[in-house]
């Protein structure tokens, strides 16, 4: 095994890490199924509301490739379709009944994996709604079947650092996590298998076997264990540029379900809450946030990430992409006095507050300390930079309508940390610049 060096990002001392203790919820009155957490998606509705589905139905699918089905995570009527800007689809909710009715594929086990042709596998993955799991590099959209990439990233903890840890995951999943390594066996020689240093030990008490397919170990400073900061790590030549990955708990779902031939409906959430240390939660896909959290907190957003997860309302549903939610203190206003407050809870990367001397655990918050402000060439977005980009000179570059300059400065090797805007004194948003521009030049590019 390999040991990860990572020579920027963020080791943040945060509280509210959650328990390793994992409760299961109940089935909730409704379940979502969410296009508005996919990245590139132009989503086309197959169902109408009032229809009955069964678990596993194809409820929409993507208008650039109609064989890959985003499908109903329960049984029951399809209760609401959500539309947002310009109609475009964001959500199908289904009013839930008590009992599941599955949609049945043939279940298939690890010889069958094995013998299965390529194009009969890929298939039944589009058609079971879990092909989508597997991403490719540089754009991050779903992968390309028709390629076969020169090394397969398994990510086994997820974008946040509160994601569900993987020991939880894996646990009674062995035989479905060997099942999915089986799949990515079919389509690469190559597979990285990475988690973070402080994983090892809950995936080696779950199972030896799979802790000696780990091939690298990052340190727990993040982004160090995002497939984007460790793909700049281990790329070996200009062919690894097109690499997939995938998560665990997506690689689970989709060894269960080859092997059972039922959509798995079930997932591993964690949710952060200053103050509270809350269990891991197994819980159905497209879970109602109410049914998470209960009644929003007042002076609070929810998020499904520190760094770059999205904002989700009171009325939304857990998304396929989803599995940490973040309930972040939006603070006071203005803080009375606050430029006398030593912030002794407060993290700080500038050495802006008082906690940069001590390594007690910081609460975060959303206040921005300040308005956005002009650039002012303090580098600090340089400095936390995993990738060792630019982020201040690329979004310079395509202020002035010079992509040529941001690629050539780098602006695709961003993994979209999120680091770059939160060290900003500046409160300039430069992940979602550089990230906006590396969709757009993909869109062009298709
Ligand atoms: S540019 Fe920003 S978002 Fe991109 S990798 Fe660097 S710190 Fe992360
Ligand atoms: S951190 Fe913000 S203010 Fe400082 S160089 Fe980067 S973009 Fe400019």
């Amino acid at each position: 095994m390999k040991i990860l060096k990572i020579s920027r990002g963020f080791d943040l001392n945060v509280a509210e890490q959650p328990d390793l203790n994992c409760a299961q919820l109940a089935l909730p009155s409704s379940l979502g199924c969410c296009a508005g957490d996919i990245p590139h998606i132009r989503p086309k509705l197959l169902v109408k509301e009032g229809q009955r589905v069964k678990t596993g139905d194809a409820l929409f699918t993507d208008k650039r490739d109609t064989t890959i089905q985003y499908v109903s995570p329960g049984t029951g009527q399809v209760e609401k379709v959500i539309y947002g800007h310009r109609r475009r689809l964001m959500e199908v909710v289904i009013a839930t009944e008590s009992e599941d009715e599955y949609v049945e594929y043939d279940p298939v086990d690890l010889d069958g994996i094995i013998d299965m042709p390529r194009d009969a596998l890929v298939t039944v993955l589009k058609k079971g709604g879990l092909w989508q799991g597997l991403r490719q590099f540089p754009a991050l959209d779903f992968a390309d079947p028709d390629h076969s990439p020169a090394l397969i990233i398994v990510v086994m903890d997820g974008n946040d650092i509160f994601s569900p840890r993987p020991g939880i995951i894996l646990k009674d999943n062995i035989t479905a996590f060997e099942a999915g390594m089986a799949v990515l066996r079919r389509f690469s020689n190559r597979l990285a298998v990475v988690c973070r240093k402080s994983s090892l030990e809950g995936i080696r008490e779950q199972s030896s076997s799979v802790a000696d397919q780990i091939t690298h170990a990052a340190p727990d400073i993040y982004p160090a264990w995002l497939p984007g900061a460790v793909l700049y790590q281990i790329k070996q030549q200009a062919a690894e540029n097109s690499t997939w990955y995938i998560r665990l708990d997506h690689l689970v779902m989709m060894g269960r379900f080859l092997l059972s031939g039922r959509y798995p409906v079930e997932k591993i959430v964690t949710i952060t809450r200053p103050g509270e240390q809350h269990p891991h939660m197994r819980v159905r896909q497209g879970m109602p946030l109410s049914a998470l959290i209960g009644a929003m907190p007042g002076n609070s957003i929810v998020t499904t990430g520190r760094f770059n997860g999205r904002v989700l309302e009171k009325d939304a549903h857990i998304g396929f992409f989803e599995n940490t939610v973040n309930i972040i203190e939006t603070g006071p206003e203005e803080e009375m006095f606050g430029f006398a407050r030593p912030g002794l809870d407060k993290p700080t990367l500038s050495s802006t507050f008082l906690s940069s001397l001590f390594r007690r655990p910081a609460n975060m918050d959303c206040t921005l300390h300040g308005e956005t402000r002009a650039c002012i060439n303090c580098s600090y977005c340089e400095r936390i930079c995993p990738n060792d980009l630019m982020p201040s000179f690329i979004m310079k570059a395509l202020h002035a309508g010079e992509l040529e300059d941001a690629l050539a400065l780098g602006l695709m090797d961003c993994c979209r940390c999120g680091l770059c805007s939160f060290a900003c004194p500046s409160k300039i948003e430069l992940t979602r610049i550089l990230s906006d521009a590396m969709d757009a030049y993909y869109k062009d590019k298709q």
